[in-house]
């Protein structure tokens, strides 16, 4: 294992943070990148990643890597540091607002300007020139604070990875995934080894989370050099990355953060980065769901949250999911589910203001447009 400091720059004199990156196996082959806790706050993507560093010693020791896993064991020192009034802040940067997980840069015009012309139609080599071009876009990238250069280096680390996974959790939830439409094929023997309630897929999410700044360059970028040379232009879909919520904030426990690390090295084996007996597949869990489907909760006054249903089951429209109670007036309304569908994800706070999304109902029926993220 090779341990790589990233220092993080522009902070305030006398002050010092860095990222690290744990690199295993050989390098100049396959590539998989997995990071934890981009959303610092989210503690059981890092238990996931404490159990991986553990497997992916041993593995290494056994000689069976077969490629490169580099492994952010805290994709995020800035987040991991914030606290106001005694709470953890791990989603949003408190200098800008910034929400971690968006805004990664779109490097398709400057890498499109460089490469158009240099596509050969050879698969293999036009990858590595596309790789090449990517790393110098991200070099290139503006590093004028301390978010911009944690993102810039997030991006770096990433952007040439065969394999991108990055690891979340929701506040209380089942196990799920992200990940782009046309990835889905390759992605479905990771839902089916993680045993995922659901996976929800994009064409595109919106603010450019990480997954798909690693993942969808690759088919904007055919398009942009396709347009910029007048012919069609084809690139393979050289990077394949997800989102995976490891269940609920809550959810912080060695059983099943071991058995997540396997499940994700066990797809690993599957994509041949790890030497070892193809892992059986279960059964092919439920087909993904289109993130369009994936519908609100919204309190429309404040009070407080007594819920009526667990995540995990299966909901009509207009099933009634929580109670809103009015402490004021004593008055409660009833808040109902806003599609046939699973109900996935909740709230951990049991107090709402008016307007606040309390829950996630993922349905079949596409009905959203635009920015398709929380926030
Ligand atoms: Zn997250």
């Amino acid at each position: 294992m090779r341990l790589v400091r990233h220092p993080l720059e522009h902070t305030a004199p006398g002050t010092h943070r860095e990222l690290v990156s744990l690199h295993y196996g050989p390098t100049g082959g396959a590539k998989a990148l997995i990071q934890a806790g981009l959303h610092a706050d989210e503690v059981p993507a890092l238990l996931v990643a404490h159990h991986l560093r553990g497997r992916l010693e041993a593995l290494e020791a056994e000689g069976r890597l077969r490629g490169e896993i580099v492994l952010l064991p805290y994709a995020n020192p800035i987040g991991l540091d914030q606290r106001l009034l005694h709470h953890p802040i791990g989603r949003f940067d408190l200098a800008s607002g910034e929400n971690f997980n968006r805004h990664y840069a779109d490097l398709v015009p400057r890498v499109a300007a460089r490469v158009a012309e240099a596509l050969s139609g050879d698969a293999v080599a036009d990858v590595a020139a596309v790789r090449a071009a990517l790393h110098d876009a991200c070099a290139e990238l503006p590093a004028d604070d301390e978010l911009q250069t944690l993102r810039r280096k997030l991006l770096g680390l990433a952007i040439d990875a065969d394999v991108v996974l990055d690891l979340h959790s929701d506040n209380e939830a089942v196990l799920h995934l992200y990940t782009a439409t046309p990835l889905w094929p390759e992605v479905e023997s990771l839902a089916s080894l993680l045993g995922v309630e659901l996976s929800l897929v994009a064409t595109t999410s919106g603010d450019e989370p990480f997954d798909e700044a690693c993942s969808t360059v690759w088919p904007r970028l055919a398009t942009e050099v396709s347009r910029r040379l007048g012919r069609e232009v084809r690139l393979p879909g050289a990077c394949i990355a997800a989102t995976i919520e490891l269940r609920g904030e809550t959810d912080v426990d060695h059983a099943l953060a071991a058995r997540d690390a396997e499940a994700i090295l066990a797809w690993l084996v599957v994509r041949g980065l790890v030497d070892g007996p193809a892992p059986s597949l279960p059964p092919v869990g439920p087909p993904p769901w289109p993130l369009t489907g994936c519908m609100p909760v919204i309190a429309p006054s404040a009070g407080i949250v007594a819920w009526r249903r667990p995540v995990g089951v299966i909901v009509a429209a207009g099933e009634p999911l929580a109670d809103l109670v009015d402490p004021s007036t004593g008055e409660t309304r009833v808040l109902t589910s806003p599609t046939d569908g699973l109900f996935f994800a909740r709230e951990l706070r049991r107090y709402a203001t008016a307007g606040a999304k309390l829950a996630k109902v993922a349905g079949r029926a596409e009905r959203r447009t635009g920015k398709l993220l929380s926030a």
